[in-house]
This record gives C-alpha cells, structure tokens and sequence, in this order.
C-alpha cells in the first residue's frame, strides 16, 4: 500500500498509467482530496465500485491522529499529532482576523540545536514523509472544519514548527507542491506559503532559482560571535556566507522580499550596538524583519527583553529605512508560540 499523498500530481499520473488508468483520473481523485477532504477512496462516490476497490487496494489516504489538543485564551490552538511509529509532533492553529494560519512541523525534533529554542533542546528523531507534513495540514482542516465552513478557510501556511525544513528538503518540496492542490478554494497559493530556515547554505544555493513560496530566514543575530553562541549552525553556515545567498535571492526574486527572522534575548542582541550592525548586516537587501519576542520554557536558559527594548531595537532599525516589526507570539499560554514546540517522546 502506498501513501497517495507522497505523490505529486505528475507522479501520480505516472502511478495511474501503471495501474492503466486515464490521466484525467488523477485529477479527479486530486479533487476529492485536496479539494472535498475525502479520508476514504469509498467517500469518491463519482467512481464506480470497480475503481473504487482498484484505488483501495494500492493506496491509502493518510492522517495523523490527533493525541490531544490545546486551546489558547487568543484563540490558537495547538495539536499534539501522532505519527504511526508512536512519535508525535505539535502543528499550531493561528487564527487572526481574517486569516487562519497552520504552523507545520517538517521534522520530529530538530538536529540544528538553537540554544533558545525547546524543539532543538529536546533533540532529532527523524524527518517527516511528504504525507506527514501534508496530513498536518489536512487534519487540522478536518478538525476547524475547515472544508465547509468558509471563516475556517486556510490562508496561510509557514514552514515554522518542529524541525529544520531544509534538511528534509525532497519531502518538504513535494508538500509545498500538494498544498498548492484543491483549487481555488481549498489550494493555496505560493504567496500564501513560508518557509522559514535557519540557512542551511548549500540547499538554499540550490532551491532559490525556483523557489516560489516566500522565504525566511532565521537570523537572531548580526554578527558571527554572537549568531554562533545562540545557534551553532552558524559554525557550519556562517552568517557572513548567508547573506551573500540572500542577496542572490533578491537579485532571482526581485518582486519578493526575504522577511528575517530576530528574536530579542536580554543582554545577547538587543542592545543599540547589536541595531547598527544589524543595519549594516542587511544594506542593500531588500527585506523586512520580525522583532520576536522569546517565548519561555522549562529548561531555558535566557530571557526575553522588555517592550521598551523591543520597541526601540524597531526604531533604530526603522529611522535607517528597515521595515520592521514586533511580532507577539500566538499560544504562549500552551506553549504553541515560536521555539517552544516539543514532541512527547
Ligand atoms: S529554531 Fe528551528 S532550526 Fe532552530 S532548533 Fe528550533 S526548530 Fe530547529
């Protein structure tokens, strides 16, 4: 039995002619699930029994069991997704006015190590499969009801829970492929998609010739010494090697911008001298930065700045022509906001 979710379209048309179906068959099943949410081949009720039972007996239709489920005072909900192995990973449900985001996890844990963050404290189990990433998506859609009921509709979709999603590139890429699936009402557009990477250089130097989402980055830091003490990718990656990359992303991309990712650690990055570099740092790209605050958990080892902090790091980074913003994390409360997701196992 085979995931049907792992294939992209072309694959799955390649699947079909193998089993002599006609190419038109794997638009229509593509409908059913990415457009209707069907979790069985006997819910295609377009199909015959014959089809019905062919499609059955080759592929299965997956979803991760939700475990349990926690709900923020703002609304947020975050899920604790069982993987059929026993592992879990934890995906976030943000609603925000108009706009309902899911937060995906591409990894069980995370083998980068960012100092301030609970998923890289906590360790690396293994990559996602394509379904596994697509069936967070899919199971959350089923749970907010998400298929009918169009305040529920999904908007926006960020590469930002659990893992690293550039060391598990091949199946990340079909995933940004299958959610682009279902249409103008249940598809989403690349513009409503975000990856966001703490810069894995040499999958970066790849993937941004074609890269159509948008693309973030986790930088938390302007300079090497102080990047390297918090994330020790940048030992590997060094930020001074990044931003060159970024620059060609600009130069491939000129419509977009790359947002950079910043969260502000008490007496680590948040001074005025940390500002200017910062300014320095990203001349000439064109960019925007989120101001994060950091999110607690238990084991941590930093705190986060103040508002007054937070709020002239953004001034000083604005008065030189950087647009850029504090973002509060959602979920706090459950421990669904940035760097505090974790796996139960
Ligand atoms: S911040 Fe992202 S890249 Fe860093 S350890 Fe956490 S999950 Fe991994």
């Amino acid at each position: 039995m085979k995931g049907i979710l792992n294939f992209t379209n072309e694959q799955l048309i390649s699947q079909f002619n193998c089993l002599k179906l006609a190419k038109f068959r794997s638009q229509q099943v593509i409908d059913w699930i990415y457009s209707k949410g069907v979790t069985s081949f006997l819910q295609m009720t377009s199909f015959n029994g014959q089809m019905q039972g062919l499609l059955s007996n080759n592929y299965y239709i997956y979803r991760p069991q939700i475990a349990t489920i926690s709900k923020s005072t703002d609304g947020s909900i975050k899920f604790l997704l069982k993987l059929d192995d026993g592992l879990t990973i934890e995906t976030v449900f943000i609603p925000e006015g108009h706009r309902n985001t899911i937060c995906v996890s591409t990894q069980v844990g995370c083998a980068v190590g960012c100092k301030f963050c609970n998923t890289g404290y906590n360790g690396f189990k293994r990559n996602l499969k394509a379904e596994e990433i697509i069936g967070q998506v899919l199971a959350i859609k089923d749970y907010v009801n998400s298929w009918n009921d169009k305040t529920k509709r999904i908007s926006n979709v960020v590469f930002m829970g659990m893992g690293e999603p550039l060391y598990n590139w091949d199946n990340v890429n079909i995933a940004l492929q299958n959610l682009k699936l279902g249409g103008e009402i249940q598809g989403l557009s690349s513009k409503r998609i975000t990856l966001s990477t703490s810069g894995i250089i040499p999958v970066l130097e790849k993937i941004i010739p074609t890269l159509e989402c948008n693309l973030a980055i986790s930088l938390h830091a302007p300079n090497a010494i102080t990047r390297s003490s918090i994330m020790p990718i940048n030992d590997l990656y060094n930020i001074e090697n990044l931003l060159p990359v970024c620059r060609i992303y600009n130069k491939l991309h000129p419509n977009k911008i790359i947002t950079f990712e910043y969260l502000l650690l008490k007496g680590v990055n948040d001074d005025r001298v940390m500002a200017k570099q910062l300014i320095k740092l990203l001349h000439g790209i064109k960019c925007k930065v989120n101001l994060i605050q950091f999110n607690s958990w238990e084991g941590d080892s930093y705190v986060g700045c103040d508002e007054y902090t937070m709020q002239n790091f953004r001034k000083i980074l604005v008065s030189s022509g950087i647009n850029a913003t504090i973002r509060h994390s959602k979920g706090q409360d459950i421990m669904a906001a940035c760097g505090q997701l974790q796996s139960s196992n």
